[in-house]
């Protein structure tokens, strides 16, 4: 049994026209003989207005609660969408996450997937020619709804397509593919034809949002080709897969930025053995991803320590560490929301000096301020105050010519 695995974005199933692009698209691989799991987002917009509801209900909505709520955005496009199948008369249904079952683990709102029950999926494909799968969700052993985080049917259709051994997974959405930048902001950046799982995590990590940096490392784990495409045209987009020589070729592969960003301070720490363990400790046990970290040097045994989380995690945060002020020993905390992260990524960075150098200029040429840098060996990230990030991003894009797609020399 040959089997495809297709993901198509809330804005591919945003209304009955687009399902009817997106039934076509569907109708190709079953037509020529394969079983197709097709996994669907919630019609976009959606997932954004059942969260707000949450809000308005509760100042601190019970986490299980929201995910039993918000999962049913990709209950209705599924259904919805295997009624305009079986009307044309293909054996197709829809099946949500605790029916396939997708195991999850219990961290609602950024469950892991944990098990897919393969055996049932296959008795279910000998009846079916195309099952509709819900993205985004899960259920727990003891058979609570979970989801797997914004963006997270990319996880889903990975996932599947690595449990099924799928030979590629198809991510269908509003962009013919994997570009150097996001293209909706910068009119300049190139789609490319292939991109190495590693600089995709990082693209994914730093904030493209194309595909869920989850969804990544699954196929990378398990050597899922990912093939990113529009839903609206028939040309072929990105293929995300291992790296191969002349990947490495190429300096840089592209930029990412990330609006969703805070930057906290804690003020006069005591700087004793132990202190960072007592700050992050706590906020890794809830889940809250700390990146950069800055240290400044200790004067008269006291240090600042400043550091970034998600904005959406700012209240939590400062909720935490205000409850330890007295525990860490910091005279004051201050944050600042109008923060933003923008990252330059490339394989062929590993063997290749004066990459930083060089965005740093470009950045000073501009007159933008760098606030914190991070490196990796294939990455380096500078948090900038939030109103330049269009213009980093333009103005780094052109620095590196990755509108041009040429391998480039440093000094
Ligand atoms: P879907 O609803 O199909 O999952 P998303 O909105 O999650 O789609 O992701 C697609 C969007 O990702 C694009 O519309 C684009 O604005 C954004 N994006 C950010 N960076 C990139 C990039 N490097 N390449 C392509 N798209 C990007
Ligand atoms: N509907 C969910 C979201 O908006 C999951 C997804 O679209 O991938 O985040
Ligand atoms: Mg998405």
């Amino acid at each position: 049994m040959n089997i495809v695995v297709q993901k198509f974005g809330g804005t591919s199933v945003k209304n009955l026209e687009c399902q009817r692009q997106v039934m076509q698209k569907v109708l190709r691989p079953h037509r020529e003989g394969n079983k197709v799991i097709v996994v669907l987002s919630a019609m976009s917009g959606e997932t954004n207005r059942l969260l707000a509801l949450a809000d308005e209900w509760s100042n601190n909505p019970d986490a299980a609660e929201v995910d039993s709520m918000v999962s049913t955005g990709e209950q209705v496009s599924c259904a919805l969408f295997a009624m305009l199948l079986k009307q044309q008369g293909v054996k197709a249904r829809s099946l949500l996450g605790f029916q396939a079952p997708i195991e999850t683990d219990d961290a609602h709102g950024r469950a892991r997937i944990t098990d897919i029950d393969k055996t049932q999926l296959m008795e279910l494909l000998e009846e079916y020619d195309i099952l509709v799968m819900a993205g985004f969700q899960g259920v727990t052993p003891e058979g609570r709804i979970t989801t797997l985080g914004r963006g997270g049917s990319d996880t889903s259709a990975v996932a599947m397509a690595a449990a099924l051994d799928a030979d590629v997974c198809e991510i269908y959405t509003d962009v013919p593919g994997v570009f150097t930048t996001d293209p909706n902001m910068c009119t300049d950046a190139r789609k490319m034809d292939r991109i190495a799982y590693d600089e995709m995590l990082e693209m994914a990590s730093m904030g493209a949002k194309v595909l869920q940096i989850r969804s990544v490392e699954f196929a990378k784990k398990y050597n899922v080709t990912v093939h990113v495409r529009s839903t609206f045209s028939d040309e072929l987009g990105t293929m995300v897969t291992q790296e191969d020589e002349s990947m490495e070729s190429v300096l840089v592969s592209g930029i990412a930025y990330d609006k969703d960003q805070a930057q906290i301070t804690l003020v006069h720490v005591k700087d004793n053995p132990g202190v960072s363990a007592q700050i992050f400790s706590p906020l890794a046990e809830q889940k809250i991803l700390v990146d950069m970290i800055v240290q400044n040097p200790s004067k008269d045994g006291k240090t600042d320590m400043t550091f970034t989380i998600p904005r959406a995690d700012v209240d939590q945060t400062i909720k935490t560490l205000e409850a330890l002020q007295y525990e860490i020993g910091y005279e004051e905390l201050n944050s600042n929301l109008n923060v933003s992260k923008v990252s330059i990524i490339g394989v062929g960075m590993r063997n290749h000096s004066g990459v930083a150098s060089r965005a740093f200029q470009t950045l000073a040429d501009e007159n933008i301020n760098i606030l914190m840098i991070s490196t990796s060996e294939i990455k380096v990230t500078c948090l900038i105050d939030d109103k330049y990030t269009e213009l980093a991003v333009r103005t780094l894009h052109k620095a590196f010519h990755l509108e041009e797609g040429e391998p480039v020399e440093t000094s």
